[in-house]
């Protein structure tokens, strides 16, 4: 199933993500793709926020991945972008299969890594504070889930 979203600012992007938040469950993976400056590290910073995570997102490109703790569920951020063409076998599996919820940026580099269960988020930058965001999933349970956001996003 596939649902589209438009954003007109930063903060809209920060609230779908914080309406996704409370769905999330230990292992579940959610796939961002669009170009540089989409939107994809904003759009986690707002789950972090939804998660009760005090600490600001910050994009984890030159760490490759940022783990979130203390909030309701652990928020493991990875950004793929430098393991372009590297020997992706650096435990991320771990983090992809672990306690908390997976939010990966780039997921093209570590393709072998990505379940199928998954949600993916493609984000397009339309004008200098539009973006259209289109959420795909093919597991039922997270179809349910998408449907509940986007009940929630659309009624205010
Ligand atoms: P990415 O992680 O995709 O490279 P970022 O989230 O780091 O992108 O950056 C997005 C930039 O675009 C931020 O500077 C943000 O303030 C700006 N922006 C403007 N409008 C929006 C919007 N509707 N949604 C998300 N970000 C927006
Ligand atoms: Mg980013």
């Amino acid at each position: 199933m596939e649902l589209f979203f438009e954003s007109h600012n930063k903060e809209e992007t920060k609230r779908l993500g914080a309406l996704l938040a409370p769905h999330l469950v230990p292992m579940d993976v959610v796939l961002l793709t669009g170009d540089l400056g989409a939107g994809k590290t904003t759009f986690v910073s707002g789950v972090a926020e939804g998660l009760d995570i005090k600490d600001n997102v910050i994009s984890p490109t030159f760490n490759i991945m940022k783990c979130y703790f203390g909030g309701r569920l652990p928020l493991y951020h990875i950004d793929a972008y430098r393991l372009e063409d590297q020997n992706i076998e650096i435990g991320l599996d771990e983090y992809i299969e672990g306690d908390g919820a997976c939010f990966i940026e780039w997921p093209k580099f570590i393709e072998p890594l990505i379940p199928d269960e998954r949600i993916e988020i493609e984000i397009n930058h339309k004008e200098e504070n539009t973006r259209t965001l289109i959420f795909k999933t093919d597991c039922p349970r997270l179809a349910r889930v998408l449907e509940e956001v986007k009940e929630a996003f659309d009624h205010d």
